[in-house]
Parts: C-alpha cells; sequence; structure tokens
C-alpha cells in the first residue's frame, strides 16, 4: 500500500477530498498529510447548503493522532465561497471542527485524556497549552448540549446544594447518571431555566421528576411539565421526615385529649392538672433511668 492510500484509509478521508501528498521530516519527527479537494467539486455554503462559486482558498493545518513517534499534521488548502445570503465563508471540512487547530480524533483523544487525568498532566504529555486544552473543552461541550437538545428526557431529579456556610444554594437538575443543568438559588426561575432549554417534547416526554417538598420547585414544575400532578415524586427522606413529624404531632395531641399529655409537650394552657401530670411522668422517667444506669454499672 502507498503512503497517500494508507493514510487516507487510516484518517478517513473520503471524496470529493483526497490525500494529495505525504511527507516525513526525520530532522523534526513530523509526518505532515497533505489534503485536496478532487477537480471540479459542487462548492456548497457551509450555513444553507447553497450551490455555490469558489471564492479563493485558504491554507489550513490540523494537528492529528501521532504517527507512532512522529507528530503528524494534516494541512489543506481550504475553499471560501460566496453564497448569495451569507457572504464569503469557508466550506466545512470532513476532518475537524470549524476553528479548530486540532482534528476530530485528536479532540477526541485528549477528551479521553482529560477523564483520565488533569489539565497541568494533559498539557505537559500532549504539548497543549491550555487554551488549546480550554478550545477542546469548550467544543465538546457545545456538541454536548447540542445532542442534547435532540436527546428524549424521562426521569430527572432535582435537589439543591447549600454551599458557603449554607447560605448559598445551587439547583441542581440530573438524570441520575449526569448532571443536565446548574442554576443559582433554589427559586422558581432557578428551575423553570432548566425547563427552559427544552423542547415541548421533551417536556412532554418526562416521565417522573423527583424533588424534595419545596414549593418553589413544585410551581415551576406544575406550571411546565404538562400533568405534572401525576408525575412528580418526592423523594423518601423528605416524605418520611414530613409524615413522622405529622405523626408525632397527632400523638401528642391525641394524648392530651386523653388527658395524658406525653413529656416534650410544652404548653402552658394544660388545664385539669395536665402539667402536674407531666412533671410527674418526667420524674419518674428520670428515677427510671438513674435506676437503670445504677443496674448497668453493678453488671459492669
Ligand atoms: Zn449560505
Amino acid at each position: 500500500m502507498r503512503d497517500k492510500e494508507l493514510y487516507k484509509q487510516i484518517m478517513g478521508i473520503h471524496s470529493p477530498w483526497e490525500v494529495t501528498d505525504v511527507e516525513l521530516s526525520m530532522a523534526t519527527e513530523e509526518v505532515t498529510v497533505h489534503v485536496g479537494q478532487e477537480a471540479g467539486t459542487q462548492q456548497t455554503c457551509p450555513h444553507c447548503g447553497t450551490p455555490c462559486s469558489g471564492y479563493d482558498k485558504r491554507y489550513r493545518r490540523w494537528r492529528h493522532l501521532d504517527t507512532c513517534q512522529f507528530k503528524t499534521l494534516l494541512v489543506a488548502e481550504v475553499p471560501r465561497v460566496k453564497c448569495p445570503q451569507h457572504g464569503i465563508v469557508t466550506v466545512k471540512v470532513p476532518w475537524a471542527e470549524p476553528g479548530s487547530g486540532f482534528t476530530a480524533l485528536y479532540e477526541a483523544l485528549v477528551i479521553d485524556w482529560l477523564k483520565e487525568a488533569s489539565i497541568q498532566a494533559v498539557s505537559r504529555q500532549l504539548s497543549l497549552s491550555w487554551n488549546a486544552i480550554d478550545g477542546i473543552m469548550q467544543r465538546a461541550v457545545k456538541r454536548g448540549l447540542a445532542r442534547r437538545q435532540t436527546e428524549p428526557v424521562t426521569h430527572i431529579g432535582v435537589d439543591e446544594t447549600a454551599f458557603k456556610k449554607g447560605h448559598d444554594y445551587v439547583t441542581i437538575v440530573s438524570d441520575g447518571k449526569r448532571v443536565l443543568h446548574v442554576a443559582d438559588e433554589r427559586k422558581t426561575s432557578s428551575l423553570d431555566s432548566y425547563y427552559d432549554t427544552l423542547t415541548d417534547e421533551q417536556k412532554a416526554g418526562i416521565v417522573s421528576i423527583s424533588m424534595d417538598m419545596w414549593p418553589a420547585y413544585i410551581k415551576a414544575t406544575l406550571e411546565n411539565i404538562p400533568d405534572a400532578r401525576a408525575k412528580i415524586a418526592f423523594d423518601k427522606f423528605h416524605v418520611a421526615k414530613y409524615l413522622g413529624a405529622a405523626v408525632d404531632k397527632v400523638r401528642k395531641y391525641d394524648h392530651m385529649d386523653l388527658g395524658t399529655p406525653l413529656w416534650g409537650v410544652e404548653d402552658d394552657s394544660m388545664e385539669g392538672g395536665g402539667r402536674e401530670r407531666l412533671e410527674h411522668v418526667l420524674e419518674v422517667e428520670t428515677r427510671q433511668e438513674q435506676r437503670s444506669r445504677s443496674n448497668c454499672r453493678g453488671r459492669i
């Protein structure tokens, strides 16, 4: 296999693009792959797809995955076209995103490394500047967000997290595996800002929304999600907490009705000697506790 065909295959270059030359520099330890368009290629506007006449060409280069120990660069003269609607614009190339100096495969490699190591380590190992890494991350985030607009959303969880000694809150929306949205504070508008990113189809496709019993989140969900009442699920912790408090309250008042208030009921309005009975109960309880402790000591 000739070097041009080899690089065409391994770099995934296909019509109307072709590998026109491959250069190897032993001095700089670099492989430079030249790519060009086939003769007679019809140019189109990258924004609207309208067939356009060529305007000029711009020399561009991208860093690609290394060939063994050799740094590998892809270079091409990229046509610019003159679109009646969008003016003079550069055509899209299939191996890289607009504005990037790296091929898509190289950016994927950097993102994979960033999942394993710090930015500092990746910067050092791949000889990349922080700005270059930041650009790669920004483009990855943009791609991820663009993908999300078409993804169905089914089960989400809404939670609040406090920071700065518990005085500031952020609202976090997740799907159980990843964070979908973060907003300041824990207001209705905080959760509204997530719902605003969804299409009507995505909103209708939500099956369940798990949250604590926070009125602002309930309000935002009722206002944004069709049939929200059937979809809101309160988390177990808060349900158990409120249920426990409610049961305790009922228990205390039941005992008051029966005239046998329990300790813990601090009510000056108790009538019929209730307070005395409460104090008596407390006294008996204290004595029993002291006896129990003393028995324990005896056994030890
Ligand atoms: Zn156009």
